[in-house]
């Protein structure tokens, strides 16, 4: 025998039996997209190298250590340096948005999408090197109503998908007027104390210190005395932060502002965030993170447009859902068609068409075993009822078996969906 193949480390393979609970999340993201109207759009799997690179910056984890590169299995040694599976997906859609001239739309776009990111990671538990998210992006409002939109959507994400407790982290970072000297600041504090630095915030200290921030190894103290951004605000940004502050305050909605929150990116602007469950707030159990990029466009090769999103892990959001007890609910009954006449393919086809077409999650027994062995795997399978095709089709009825009573009736075959929806 052959021998068995496994998964890719750090991927997962989603089972039957999984699936409710991500129909779910899928399900609620979908309907949050619509009632707060985005409209879809979806890019490739895919992107040039390049685009990453300017977009999320050279320094970023994304870029420096996590890139999975696309390697073609034909085409020149420099085609195939060439790509890399998407790490994120706000770089994608704003090339797509320069890209497509997207700007002229009335706008500002809302803009969503759920599907997969690759990230050549160290797989642990909720950290895959693929993962699902659902993404929102507003493109051309600068805020800062919208910013607390979008806190205040995320957090009624969680509270759908019953999964309480949740606290946003958030923070402002500043933009091209005022990050300079935030920069500056940083490089200064962290340049006096170098020796207990790890060795990618020393290499990062001078090309993007505010990465020294969020490195995992940094020492508790030595951040704590950090230098913060919120010190370091231009006048408009300060305002900017205070009023997404008030508005949360206002709306009642649970948030910290966490001084330490700079995001991994380059393209972050101003107002920065993530959620966690309060009490689990490290960095690997992020739920969802996101921000500003008001100079992503400009930077990909679009006019200067302010833009603002998030994404959410539905992975991680399955798992803290399925540790705080939620389960996705019951499944929609299933009805299986069987019959004792082997000559009757042609009658449990049109009966299993006939309940599908009302709506009816259905199965068809194809088999010549005997009508009680049908019966039997039908039960099996978890089915509620049976729908028994055999010589009343003739007058146009059916017999409906109820798996669980065993009790059993002749109804036309017209009035067999609702008597099976209604007793679902
Ligand atoms: P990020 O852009 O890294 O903040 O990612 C946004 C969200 O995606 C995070 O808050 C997580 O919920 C999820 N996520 C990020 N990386 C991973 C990963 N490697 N595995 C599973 N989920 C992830």
């Amino acid at each position: 025998m052959a021998r068995p193949l496994s998964a890719p480390r750090g991927t997962r393979d989603l089972l039957p039996e999984d699936a409710p609970a991500w129909e779910r999340m899928e399900a609620i993201a979908r309907d949050l997209s619509r009632r707060y109207a985005f409209d879809r759009i979806d890019i490739p799997l895919f992107e040039r190298v390049e685009l990453f690179a300017r977009g999320l910056g050279e320094s970023s984890d994304a870029v420096e250590k996590e890139m999975f590169r696309v390697s073609g299995a034909s085409g020149s040694e420099e085609e195939r340096a060439e790509w890399a599976l998407r790490p994120e997906p706000t770089a994608g859609i704003v090339r797509a948005y320069v890209e497509h001239g997207l700007h002229v739309r009335p706008g500002p776009l809302r803009l969503w999408m759920l599907g997969p990111m690759f990230r050549y990671d160290r797989p642990q538990a909720g950290r895959y090197r693929q993962f699902s998210q659902w993404d929102v992006e507003v493109i051309g409002d600068p805020g800062p109503m919208v910013d607390v939109e979008l806190i205040e959507l995320a957090h009624r994400f969680f509270a759908e998908a019953g999964i309480r407790d949740t606290v946003a982290h958030v923070n402002s970072i500043g933009d091209a007027a005022c990050r300079p000297g935030y920069r500056a600041a940083l490089v200064a504090y962290f340049g006096a104390h170098e020796h207990q630095l790890s060795e990618d915030s020393r290499r990062r200290l001078h090309v993007n210190p505010l990465r020294v921030l969020d490195d995992r190894l940094l020492d508790p103290e030595l951040a704590a005395g950090a230098p913060r951004s919120v010190d370091h605000l231009c006048t408009s940004c300060t305002e900017h932060f205070a009023t997404v502050r008030d508005l949360l305050d206002s709306l009642g909605l649970p948030y910290v502002v966490d001084h330490r929150l700079v995001r991994g990116l380059d393209y972050y602007t101003r107002t920065t965030f993530e959620f966690f469950v309060a009490g689990r707030e490290g960095q690997q159990h992020a739920l969802a993170g996101g921000g500003r990029y008001d100079g992503l466009a400009e930077l990909l090769g679009g006019r200067p447009t302010p833009g603002i999103g998030f994404g959410l892990g539905i992975d991680r959001a399955v798992l803290a859902a399925a540790e705080q007890g939620e389960s996705p609910g019951p499944q929609e009954a299933l009805v299986v068609v069987v019959s004792a006449r082997t000559d009757a393919l042609e009658p449990r086809l049109r009966v299993g068409a006939a309940l599908r077409e009302a709506g009816l999650r259905v199965r068809i027994d194809g088999s010549a075993r005997k009508l009680g062995r049908q019966l039997e795997s039908a039960a099996r399978l978890g089915a509620r009822w049976a729908v028994i095709v055999g010589e009343e089709l003739d007058r146009g009825d059916v017999v409906v078996r109820d798996l669980q009573s065993r009790e059993q009736r002749a109804v036309p075959l017209a009035t067999a969906p609702e008597l099976l929806k209604q007793s679902a």
